[in-house]
């Protein structure tokens, strides 16, 4: 599969990656995704995603706290 930002050949990686469904912001571990070397891009594959929508949907999730560290992006 190729990278639909930049076209490179994307290889498949599994690991943690975040989504953000609705405006939430969810850490999914332990996902086998595609990622792109060139621009970082991830792609996680239509059955993939399709799992983890209906596991949101039944809130089949834990929550936990964590720390991110987070950046103010404004200049000038
Ligand atoms: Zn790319």
């Amino acid at each position: 599969m190729k990278c639909a930002a930049c076209h490179n050949e994307m290889v498949q990686k599994k690991g943690e990656i975040d989504l953000r469904i609705e405006g939430k912001l969810y850490l999914v571990r332990n996902v086998s995704y595609e990622e792109c070397p060139a621009c970082g891009e991830e792609v996680l594959s239509p059955k993939v995603s399709q799992g983890l929508f209906e596991k949101i949907k039944n809130r089949r999730f834990v929550e936990e706290t964590i720390k991110i560290p987070v950046l103010d992006g404004t200049y000038g």
